[in-house]
């Protein structure tokens, strides 16, 4: 019997080597693979999580959650092996509610759904990606019953992305940021020209920007003896386990943020990988809580550091060594508000702190106007040109620069309001930082970032999936979810650059 919990660690541990090794397989396809791999790299890929399903879904292991369930039930609930128990149960059910053939047509769609995506993007209409888009809301609202929900069935994905999110707290959140940065946006605009960012378009070596975006994450406490940085075409991070931890970066000749920034926040992902409890890796309890709280650490690192005076007060010497000519003459106030810079564009990935959420909150009312039955899949350019207009005021050329830019539909729908959960964790975790560690502005001028890396390390990178995001910021800053310090934290930012 004392062997049961023993079991379940060897269950749970295989699985996690097999999607570990996929990740691999991922990580190789999109950074080194030739192109004609793809075919039998996808074989591979398919095998491997077909094994691992089967695994991960064996009867077997739903007794054994059963009776340890029934074992550890008067544990306290951040017992880790209860919460283990827990995390791995939720998984458990969401996978095993799902008919075999649903999750084989889903794969199919999705599939299907990436090359008239791809096709669509060729020709720039919308109209060839419309019909895969019918077919996998289809199939998202299939998902959605088999699984459950609370109210609507967008309930379902909402929570899948973000554990204990429901569409109607995604509505008011967004209703907030939407609030406070919509007039923001308006008074920015009036007062764009104060605002001179000439300097980051000019000729930047690529090498020379690689290094200082490695020096700069060196110093955030991004640790090259457990991860390397590659390239490739998008950024991302994935991770093979605490002690490999793989981020990309795409550094662009003609314009600095793309690349630097880039890099910080995939270092920001990565430093979260190289942080989770070492001693529960190889289980779901060493994961991190969701997408959106990775990206409330991408976003921190990026923006809430990387975009701030005092950051640029320690980097702009260093920053200028690699390039003499390109920042002769700029000064910190010059650096600082050109990489904050701000203006309604197309392009989500391109947005600033004030317009970003602006793009989510289109999305997630797309998504969920798709997945009610309130929009059709063909009249997505029309709501997505209307909404542009109202939020940001601006009406895309075509549909590349609209309905069709991000690659998340292929493959379902209800990940884009993480984007936003990240925001607002990003936010509170900061303040909290801040009233913990004093002044976290000298600490950063002085090139100082590990007080803050250890105090997410503590309160939220060690933890693992022990709490879900509501009780790790009710710990950590006593409150659950809140835009408010994000929001004050960008207003206040904001202000100050254009003078308003
Ligand atoms: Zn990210």
């Amino acid at each position: 019997m004392g062997d049961r919990f023993g079991q379940l660690l060897a269950r749970l541990q295989m699985v996690d080597d097999l999607e570990r090794a996929s990740a691999v397989l991922g990580w190789d396809q999109t950074t080194y693979m030739p192109p004609k791999g793809i075919v039998g790299r996808g074989d591979q890929l398919a095998t491997l999580a077909a094994i691992s399903h089967r695994k991960f879904t064996d009867p077997e292991l739903g007794e054994i959650l059963s009776a340890l369930e029934d074992e550890y039930h008067d544990r306290p609930a951040d017992d880790p092996r209860r919460a283990l128990v827990r995390v791995t149960r939720r998984d458990y059910d969401r996978i095993t509610r799902l008919p075999e053939a649903l999750v084989a047509e889903r794969q199919r769609v999705s599939a299907e759904a990436y090359r008239a995506w791809v096709e669509a993007r060729g020709a720039k209409r919308f109209t060839i990606f419309a019909p895969s888009l019918r077919r996998m809301v289809e199939v998202e609202r299939e998902t959605a019953e088999a699984i459950g929900y609370e109210k609507e069935p967008y309930d379902a994905l909402v929570d899948e992305a973000e554990p204990g999110l429901t569409a109607a707290r995604g509505e008011e959140l967004l209703g907030a940021l939407k609030d406070a940065f919509l007039p923001l946006v308006q008074r920015i605009a009036e007062r764009r020209d104060t605002v001179d960012r000439s300097m980051l378009f000019r000729e930047y070596p690529t090498e020379a920007q690689w290094q200082a975006g490695v020096d700069a994450v060196t110093a955030f406490g991004f640790d090259f003896s457990r991860g390397r940085q590659d390239t490739s075409i998008h950024p991302f991070t994935t991770s093979f386990g605490v002690d490999d931890v793989r981020i990309t970066t795409h550094p662009e000749l003609g314009y600095f943020p793309a690349g630097f920034f880039g890099t910080l926040h995939e270092a920001g992902h990565g430093m979260y990988e190289q942080g989770l409890p070492a001693e529960w890796s190889r289980t779901p309890l060493g994961q991190p809580i969701s997408g959106g709280v990775h990206e409330s650490q991408s976003r921190l690192w990026e923006n809430l550091v990387g975009r701030s005076r005092a950051f640029w007060e320690y980097f702009l010497p260093i920053a200028k060594r690699y390039f003499p000519s390109q920042l002769a003459g700029v000064d910190v106030e010059a650096i600082f508000r050109a990489v904050n810079f701000s203006e309604p564009s197309f392009i989500r990935i391109e947005a600033d702190e004030v317009t970003y959420n602006l793009h989510i909150a289109l999305r997630f009312e797309i998504e969920r106007a798709l997945m009610s039955g309130n929009l059709h899949a063909e009249d997505v350019p029309g709501a997505w040109a209307e909404k542009m207009q109202s939020y940001l005021g601006i009406t895309p050329k075509d549909d590349l620069e609209g309905a069709l830019q991000d690659i998340h539909w292929s493959g379902g729908l209800g990940s884009f309001i993480g984007y936003s959960v990240g925001n607002i964790v990003s936010g509170q975790l900061w303040q909290a930082a801040q009233d913990a560690l004093g002044d976290l502005r000298a600490l950063m001028r002085a090139g100082e970032f590990s007080p803050l890396l250890g105090w997410l390390r503590e309160n939220l990178h060690q933890r693992g999936r022990i709490y879900t995001t509501d009780e790790m910021l009710r710990r950590t800053t006593g409150h659950g979810l809140d835009p408010a310090p994000y929001i004050a934290y960008v207003q206040g930012k904001y202000q100050e650059i254009y003078r308003l």
